[in-house]
């Protein structure tokens, strides 16, 4: 800005002094031409006067005084010069100046010399005689006189230049200053000259609008976060190179991402999966992919979208979903499955054996009446079997839709311990309920289950001894144990016990009608009501059963 400004003035000032020179030039060239003029007249009409008196001799006395004189004759042969010997010199009758005196009495001429730094200029005045009087004279020619000025015009010249040079730097300031001390927060409250205003308009009319649509953007963004950070999926957004551009909470945490700010860094830095790295590439190739892939413990189908503008693929939307529970579940119920058919084929095996050795007739009859109590036997745990599948699933399927009610788990303890009363007896157990009454919400009849289970295995369990059912208010919760002394549980199967048909001893659990379905019962019936379970237990001393369920 500067140079430009010190060029633009320098400019000026050189044009206004080649203009300004060119007029002085021009003056100084016209007066001292008129002057010399008058000169030159005044000197022709001065000789010629005196010649009246001296005749041509006159012209002697004055040679080598001022200027040049010459006189010719009226044929144009130069009779007297007082520079050169008149007899060497041509014949001057073609001399503008001598025609011109010849003709009018007086004429004048005027030739630039070979240098083109001086000009003669001639004076001629016709003499009564006829001859012809010249006189001539010197002046600066025009680029003679501006030879003159230059030294002059050259000073002031770089007097300008420097005057120019510190009047750009000021005005460069004056002008740049205001510029650098607008407030772009609020430009219009700048204090600048007149011709900034239209600029600060527009910044301020640019900054509201830019403002907007950062607002705007922002919003947009919030939205999305908001929307993003509270889905369980995981989300991950890239470029078509592979580069993360965003990640809610989710991806973070499925990918293990520790950095702030991951973006701009490849997938493959956050993961090295091979079936990730497969679906990103056919994603980034335009295809949609759908891939399975194992992170740690977890499982996840993962979902490669290509996001595409104008039929090119801009970038890559990755979606995770947590499929660890659905798989999990989906495997035990495939187990179920196969322990259920096992479980039945046992005891249809057994009925089928006896009943056709008495079909075939093979069977003693005084065998048959202990077949058939076998059959019987066996049907019978086949019903219990089914009936446990049923409850079971039951809880499974609708246990959420069934009504809540108050139960008195003391109450409920209390019937249990009747309908058990006879077995215990049987096998010489004592059966005791204490405790207070405990009120929860619940259902009824998966409570009941519940506890029946509990005291049911207490009592297969054991051989000899008391099988106590104890119920408490403790503050927030109800609390039941159920504690015997029988066999107790080896310490490695007390956590597995609560799976579906597990048992700790096949046989033991069979002759004692037990169809390993028992304590997941219990344990489906507890969680249900949002209930929590405890065992404690040592082998050869006896187990307590205690569950906590929610009073409210
Ligand atoms: P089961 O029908 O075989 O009793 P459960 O699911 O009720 O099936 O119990 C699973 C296993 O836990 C039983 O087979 C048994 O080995 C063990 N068990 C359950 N309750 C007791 C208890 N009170 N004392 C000792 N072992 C028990």
């Amino acid at each position: 800005m500067r140079t430009r400004i010190f060029w633009s003035i320098s400019l000026a000032v050189l044009v206004s002094i080649l203009i300004l020179g060119g007029c002085v030039v021009a003056l100084e060239y016209q007066d001292t031409s008129r002057d010399v003029w008058t000169a030159l007249s005044a000197k022709a009409y001065y000789l010629a006067k005196a010649m009246e008196d001296g005749g041509a001799a006159y012209l002697e006395k004055v040679r080598g005084y001022s200027g040049r004189v010459t006189l010719v004759d009226t044929d144009g042969t130069v009779l007297f010069d007082d520079r050169e010997l008149a007899s060497n010199m041509e014949n001057h009758a073609s001399r503008p100046e001598i025609i011109g005196a010849m003709e009018n009495g007086a004429g004048r001429d005027e030739r630039v010399s070979g240098t083109m730094h001086e000009r003669s200029l001639y004076y001629a005045l016709r003499l009564p005689d006829g001859k012809v009087l010249r006189v001539s004279d010197t002046a600066a020619s025009v680029v003679g006189e501006t030879l003159r000025f230059l030294p002059w015009m050259l000073v002031v010249m770089a007097l300008l230049a420097a005057a120019a040079g510190a009047i750009a730097t000021r005005q460069t300031r004056s002008i740049v200053a205001p510029i650098n001390t607008i407030d772009l927060d609020r430009p219009l409250e700048t204090e600048a000259y007149g011709e900034l205003s239209p600029l600060l308009r527009r910044i301020a009319a640019l900054k509201g609008e830019l403002s907007r649509q950062v607002e705007e953007l922002r919003q947009k963004q919030d939205e999305f976060d908001t929307i993003t950070r509270n889905m369980e999926e995981g989300l991950l957004l890239l470029s078509r190179e592979g580069i993360v551009i965003s990640l809610n909470q989710s991806a973070r945490e499925i990918l293990h991402v520790q950095e702030a700010d991951p973006a701009g860094r490849h997938i493959l830095m956050l993961s090295r999966n091979v079936a990730l790295e497969e679906a990103v590439r056919s994603a980034v190739e335009g295809r949609r992919a759908e891939e399975i892939i194992e992170l740690g413990q977890k499982k996840y189908q993962i979902t490669a979208s290509p996001s595409t503008s104008g039929g090119e693929v801009q970038g890559v939307v990755l979606l995770f979903l947590d499929e660890t529970d659905k798989m999990l579940a989906e495997e035990k119920r495939r187990e179920f499955s196969a322990n259920v058919s096992h479980e039945l084929k046992t005891p249809l095996t057994a009925i089928y054996g006896y009943a056709e050795l008495i079909h075939n007739g093979m069977a003693q009859p005084k065998d048959v009446p202990g077949f058939a109590g076998c059959i019987c036997d066996e049907a019978n745990r086949l019903l219990n079997l089914v009936e446990d599948i049923i409850k079971l699933s039951r809880l499974d399927e609708r246990g959420g839709s069934l009504e809540k009610l108050p139960v008195d788990l003391y109450a409920l303890a209390l019937d249990t311990a009747a309908s058990l009363n006879t077995r215990a007896r049987e096998k010489g157990i004592g059966l005791l309920v204490e405790g207070e009454a405990a009120t929860v919400s619940g259902v009824p009849s998966i409570l009941g289950e519940v506890l029946y289970n509990l005291v049911d295995n207490a009592i297969r369990y054991s051989e000899k001894g008391l099988v106590t059912i104890r119920t408490a208010a403790q503050g927030e919760a109800a609390v039941l144990t159920v504690a015997d002394e029988g066999i107790g549980i080896p310490p490695e199967h007390q956590d597995r016990i609560f799976e579906r048909f597990y048992r700790v001893d096949k046989s033991h659990s069979r002759s004692g009608g037990g169809t390993g379905l028992g304590l997941a019962i219990v344990k489906r019936g507890v969680l249900f009501h949002g209930g929590s379970l405890g065992l404690e237990s040592s082998p050869g001393k006896g187990s307590v059963f205690r569950i906590s369920i929610p009073t409210i």
